[in-house]
């Protein structure tokens, strides 16, 4: 390295990716450090644009958040589209919410109502409506409703594009970890690592394990559905998302472990579930089983600003099952702060301090000879 950049971005996944895409447009030099680039959670995500969807009792917030990001969906996958000359798999047909027996519908139409209540467009659909839509579901599926806001991506081809666009604009990769964020040199450095920013930061974010499954349509043709489809099966929540290529993914289960093992149990749930909901994915082709860890935090939501007692260190992580659809309103948000050292108030709800200040005290962000590894941001900025 020449010079000291203007920013280090400690992880590749499409959150630190995507931040350095938007700082290095913004003509700062920026540096990013991963020795394994879109190899974790991204890798496994479905790519899911769902804040209707999960909308979930006591996330307010975060809903919000959730739709704000959303809504810059369309705009930001044609500007990565054009800026990397990929075409990311963004598509906008909708999620299809379903319960196959009647204990399954009661349960999802508890959630609807709270999303409904939220002013979100959740639309009922008798059975004969869902399967005009969806001519492929099962017989047994009592009811159902649109989520028509609720879009998907394909997170392997997002963050080979983030990549691109984020080189195209000037940024830099460093394929190593990084041990010690006093190891860093820039400016303002900005903890991107999705599981790993606990270690180098000390915050609260620990994996939340998910198994999914990949299947392909027999003939290589794409599925015979269309929309994103969430549904409940004798207890059972499994979602389903179509891809163009003829992939399905089926997931994923939520589970307090960090080991990436697939377990039979979790196969035979999920495809179980899965053919029960949409009976023709018993004939398609099993082509991967594998499990991700998503960067979970207390309270569900992401962990977005300074650290506190470490100038110049911003926090982006935690965003654990919503890394994806979450990644242009970070991004944004970021490069903001880092630019301008004013934080949007939208930021407010989810800085580091609003966890308890020994919890984000950095065990290895001190030289042995005592010195803070961060650096000071320039005096312009106020990280407020
Ligand atoms: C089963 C499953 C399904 C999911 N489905 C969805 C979905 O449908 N929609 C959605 O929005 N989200 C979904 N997610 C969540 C989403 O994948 C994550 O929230 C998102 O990937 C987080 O992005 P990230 O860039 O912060 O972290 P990651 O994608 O985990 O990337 C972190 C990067 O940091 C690097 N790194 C770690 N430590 C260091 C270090 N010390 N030095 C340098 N680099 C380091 C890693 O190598 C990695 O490349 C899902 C996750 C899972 C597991």
């Amino acid at each position: 390295m020449l010079s000291r950049p203007d920013v280090a971005v400690v992880g590749a996944g499409p959150v630190g990716l995507a931040i350095a895409w938007r700082c290095a447009s913004r003509g700062l030099r920026v540096v990013v450090h991963d020795p394994a680039p879109g190899s974790s959670a991204s890798h496994v995500a479905a790519g899911m644009l769902a804040p209707v969807a999960e909308a979930y009792f006591g996330e307010h917030e975060l809903t919000g958040l959730l739709t704000a990001s959303a809504a810059r969906w369309p705009a930001f996958a044609a500007e990565l589209t054009a800026a990397a000359g990929v075409d990311v798999g963004y598509r906008t047909e909708g999620t299809l919410m379903v319960g196959l027996t009647a204990d399954d519908l009661a349960e999802a139409r508890r959630l609807w109502a709270y999303q409904q209540g939220l002013g979100l467009p959740v639309t009922p659909l008798r059975p004969s409506a869902l399967r005009d839509r969806e001519p492929a579901l099962a017989p047994r599926v009592r009811g159902g409703a649109l989520a028509a806001t609720d879009h998907q991506v394909n997170p392997r081809r997002l963050v080979p594009a983030l990549r691109t666009a984020a080189e195209r604009a000037g940024a830099t990769l460093v394929p190593a970890a990084v041990r010690r964020l006093s190891d860093v040199d820039a400016r303002v450095t900005v903890v991107a690592a999705g599981c790993g920013a606990a270690a180098l930061t000390g915050l609260p974010v620990r994996p939340v394990k998910g198994q999914v499954l990949r299947l392909r349509a027999p003939g290589g043709g794409a599925p015979g559905f269309r929309h994103v489809i969430r549904g409940y099966a004798d207890g059972e929540h499994v979602y389903l998302v179509p891809r163009d290529s003829g992939e399905v993914v089926v997931g994923a289960t939520v589970e307090e472990r960090a080991d990436t093992d697939v377990s039979a149990g979790a196969v035979l749930r999920l495809l179980r579930a899965a053919v029960d909901l949409l009976p023709e994915l018993a004939e398609y082709d099993l082509v991967e089983t594998l499990a991700g860890l998503r960067p979970g935090t207390p309270d569900n939501a992401p962990i977005l600003g300074p650290l506190p007692g470490r100038p110049g260190v911003l926090a982006a992580t935690g965003h654990h099952r919503h890394g994806i659809v979450l990644t242009p309103l970070t991004a944004d948000l970021i490069a903001d702060l880092v630019v301008t050292g004013k934080a949007d108030p939208m930021l407010a709800p989810f800085t580091p301090d609003r966890f308890a200040p020994a919890a984000t005290a950095d065990p290895a962000g001190t030289d042995a000879d005592g010195r803070s590894g961060a650096f000071a941001p320039e005096e312009e900025h106020t990280w407020n």
